[in-house]
């Protein structure tokens, strides 16, 4: 199968998706192509998705994007992980975060030593050997002069589109305002030719990228590309979400607190707060999570909470035909770990790095969507951890969740690790080792072995090994400043 050489790219959809494609695309390829967007005002975007994990700095540094800059324009503030509050048993909490933890060597993760420190009687968790959970635990960031700390953001979706569809107007990209009201095809080829729309416009083009939202309007509503639904393992179906008006500083994590049917997010901006609810419409309705939710947040309202079904899932083709789909237009994991805009994301820099200039063939269109679907699948399993170990057999929800058959490759890490804390990570993927033992840690996998080099060590120097190893971070942490300090004097408009 091929086609003519790419010159028209047409965005459908201007939420975070349509907005991120449209900035790279235009700025790293967009000399030589002509692309809109097109976007309804009478269709509203999503207005969720402002928590986000470390890779989105690459995107902007590829993007030339200043951070005090982008950090202003969305009232942004830094995110070093997520708290996971009564995920484990109704009791406890851990901190997932984005930091390297302690220190590792050729054989074995720092999980093996921190095992064997726990036979020692070293009573220290985990994570209190990594900087970054540890200056979330105490409200502070900076960035360091020398070494790395590993952070991401907090912002608010609706700037952050409005801030790129700037960026990409100065890179050509022509915005169309108007409803698709049909999406005409090619007799010859089924490919994509044009969207019409409501004012009678036809925008034609030869590449399309679906980012209308769960709809798929191109994807799903006209090439029929069908969907892989994973419900059984991921069970939560809605959300509802409300924006509340700040009652603290806010703190560089994201909080995720479990509750009888779902978890409730807390994700704190400069200027307000980001909260919602997610939930199994099979055990708890859409009034009962309203109350929920509200029972449980601060602050003035400032909007009315807002209910949002989904499928959880994904298309059975990211990319079929002439049509790229991205954003919740591609599927949808629920954001547990923050992951929808760094898929985005990536997708983009896939289609970039295939990008079809020549003609679509069909094994640049496989090796996109073979590269695609294993991407999404290692963090779909991440996410299932979450909800799979748990000790809460409180409810209905709960116990199904810990009951309910995994997929073999998940089971096969978790075995592994709780006889030798032994993790693989695999080439490309997104959570390593340290997500994976924290996450495995903090909802309550004990490991009963661990790797025989620890033993190399003596006692006393196992002892200060580890000793060590918090000493460095609290000596990190003494000169760092509060967060909502360093935002103020670090974010600047240009
Ligand atoms: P949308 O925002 O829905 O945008 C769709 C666009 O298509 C709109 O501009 C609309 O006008 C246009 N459109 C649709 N139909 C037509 C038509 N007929 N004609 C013209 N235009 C049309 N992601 C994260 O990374 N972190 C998070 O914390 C996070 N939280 C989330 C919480 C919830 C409850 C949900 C549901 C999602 C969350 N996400 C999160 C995902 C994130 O919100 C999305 O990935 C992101 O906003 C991208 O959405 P989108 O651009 O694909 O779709």
């Amino acid at each position: 199968m091929k086609q003519n050489k790419i010159k028209k790219v047409v965005i459908a959809g201007g939420g975070t998706a349509g907005w991120m494609a449209a900035a790279a695309i235009s700025k790293l390829l967009g000399k030589n192509l002509d692309i809109s967007l097109v976007e309804s005002d009478q269709i509203a975007t999503v207005g969720v998705g402002e928590a986000t994990i470390p890779a989105l700095q690459t995107f902007h540094k590829l993007l030339g994007i200043k951070e005090p800059h982008f950090m202003a324009a969305t009232q942004a503030t830094f995110k070093l992980g997520i708290e996971f509050k009564r995920w484990k048993d109704t009791q406890s909490s851990y901190i997932h975060s984005f930091g390297a933890v302690g220190k590792d060597c050729w054989a074995a993760g720092f999980q093996h030593f921190w095992r064997r420190g726990v036979d020692l009687g070293v009573n220290h968790d985990y994570g209190d050997y990594c900087l970054e959970l540890e200056a979330a635990k105490q409200n502070k960031f900076a960035h360091p002069n020398s070494g790395n700390i590993f952070y991401a953001y907090h912002l608010d979706a609706t700037l952050y589109a409005k801030y790129l569809r700037k960026f990409s107007e100065t890179f050509g990209v022509k915005r169309i305002k108007g409803k698709i009201v049909e999406v005409k095809t090619h007799l010859h080829n089924d490919y994509i030719k044009s969207l019409v729309l409501e004012s009678g416009q036809e925008v034609e083009g030869d590449l399309f990228i679906d980012c209308t939202g769960f709809i798929g309007l191109l994807i799903e509503q006209t090439l029929q590309t069908g969907y892989e639904d994973w419900s059984h393992w991921l069970p939560c179906d809605s959300a509802v979400a409300v924006q509340t008006a700040a009652t603290q500083a806010p703190i560089p994590y994201t909080r995720s607190t479990a509750h009888a049917a779902g978890w409730q997010w807390r994700i704190p901006l400069q200027h307000r707060v980001g909260n919602g609810l997610v939930y199994c419409s099979k055990h708890i309705s859409d009034e009962e999570a309203k109350q929920t939710l509200l029972n449980n947040i601060e602050g003035e309202l400032l909007t009315e909470p807002r209910v949002i079904k989904y499928r959880t899932g994904q298309r059975l083709k990211h990319w079929n035909k002439n049509c790229v789909a991205l954003g919740l237009a591609s599927g949808f994991i629920e954001p547990l770990e923050s992951t929808s805009i760094h898929l985005i994301q990536r997708g983009i820099l896939r289609l970039l790095f295939l990008f079809p200039s020549n003609g679509i063939n069909d094994t640049d269109v496989a090796e996109y969507n073979q590269q695609t679907k294993a991407e999404i699948e290692h963090i779909r399993d991440f996410i299932i951890l979450h909800y799979h170990v748990n000790q809460r057999n409180d409810s209905r929800f709960w116990r199904y969740c810990a009951n309910m058959s995994i997929p073999e490759t998940l089971a096969h890490r978790i075995s592994l690790f709780k006889k030798s804390s032994r993790f693989y990570p695999k080439d490309d993927e997104l959570f390593g080792e340290y997500s994976w033992v924290q996450v495995m840690l903090g909802q309550g996998i004990e490991p009963e072995g661990y790797h025989p080099i620890v033993d190399m060590m003596s006692e006393d120097e196992l002892h200060h090994f580890l000793k060590n190893i918090r000493s460095s971070v609290q000596q990190a942490l003494a000169s760092m400043p509060q967060h909502t300090d360093y935002i103020q004097q670090y974010c600047k408009a240009p």
